[in-house]
């Protein structure tokens, strides 16, 4: 009997035709990530998806032959987990996949910050040519922390090390050998806010995650640091941010997630020519859409024939 397999959002071309090749699988594509056809979900085995498709219990309660959803992402947040073990539905994801893109993307906002591209951009767009108006920090010599030092933030460890930057990290779940392995001192979250020059931000979005930098933890950071956060909006209170980069708290901040996305157009956020924002572009490499749907055509493949 054939699995059949509902491919609810973009796949790659090439490892749909590599699941296509095996006479067990049978690939049904559904044009809207949010809407799926029913006369296909409540026969399919596997759900191949990424973030726009959320799985909640009444979903899952349709889908009666469901045993194995795979997001192409690394997070799992549009995902019920509680719901899916409930209905004994595995769930996996590619978080190898977005190692490179999102550290990569990281370092696009670090340095647009640093060195104000995004303003010297729109002056030199409105015709404007002041090289008085542009003035950036090296990053040599400064200090980069890392407030989760998993997949992603040790990509991005490496990269400052490179710069010629000391690295710090706050990440009480990860190995004393991964932090000896990339020579980063493990420090407490307190002092990563102290010392840091960049601080950035790299991890799940978890209730202990959630607000993690507030109101209370502006007060410890030095004035003029750097900001950013490609990890999940929920990590920052964004009323609370924007009360720090009123009060001069910040030289400047980089953000690819936000608490409410789309980012709302009436958002205080879009007002300061110093805070660079991406529309959650972290993961979108045509490398990374590649490797993760690969990966998971992999561990489809694995699970059903195993
Ligand atoms: P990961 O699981 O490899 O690393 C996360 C790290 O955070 C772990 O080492 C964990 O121990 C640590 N951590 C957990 N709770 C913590 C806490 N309270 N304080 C400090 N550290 C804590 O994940 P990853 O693949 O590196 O991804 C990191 C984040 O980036 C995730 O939120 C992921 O969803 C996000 N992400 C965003 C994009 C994007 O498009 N912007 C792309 C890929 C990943």
């Amino acid at each position: 009997m054939k699995k059949k397999i509902l491919v609810t959002d973009r796949f790659a071309q090439d490892s749909y035709l590599f699941l296509q090749q095996h006479a067990q699988f049978e690939l049904v594509r559904s044009d809207h990530p949010q809407h799926l056809p029913l006369e296909h979900l409540v026969s399919a085995n596997a759900l191949l998806i990424r973030s726009r498709t959320l799985i909640n219990e009444e979903l899952l309660k349709k889908a009666r032959q469901l045993q194995l959803i795979i997001t192409g992402t690394s997070g799992f947040d549009h995902i019920d987990l509680e719901a899916t073990q409930k209905w004994g539905v595995t769930v996996m994801h590619t978080p190898s996949a977005n190692i490179e893109s999102a550290a990569q993307l990281t370092w696009g906002l670090v340095l647009s910050c640093v060195n104000n591209i995004q303003q010297a951009h729109k002056m030199m767009k409105a015709g404007e040519w002041r090289r008085d108006a542009i003035t950036g920090i090296e990053l040599k010599g400064r200090t980069y922390g890392i407030v989760g030092l998993g997949r992603i933030g040790s990509r991005v460890a490496e990269i400052a090390q490179a710069f010629g930057m000391t690295v710090i990290a706050y990440d009480p779940y990860q190995e004393d050998d991964v932090f000896a392995r990339l020579k980063v001192p493990r420090l407490s979250y307190e002092e990563v806010l102290k010392t840091a020059d960049i601080l950035s931000f790299h991890v799940p979005k978890t209730l202990e995650t959630e607000h993690m930098l507030n109101r209370s933890q502006f007060e410890y950071i030095h004035r003029g640091i750097v900001l950013i956060n490609t990890s999940r909006g929920s990590v920052i209170n964004e009323n609370d941010l924007v009360e720090a980069i009123e009060n001069g708290y910040l030289r400047a901040v980089g953000l690819d997630v936000f608490e409410k996305e789309p980012l709302p157009r009436t958002s205080n956020l879009l007002n300061y020519p110093h805070v660079v924002l991406t529309p959650h572009i972290g993961a979108n490499t045509e490398d990374a859409f590649f490797k993760a749907s690969q990966v998971a055509a992999n561990k489809l493949m694995a699970f059903f024939n195993d």
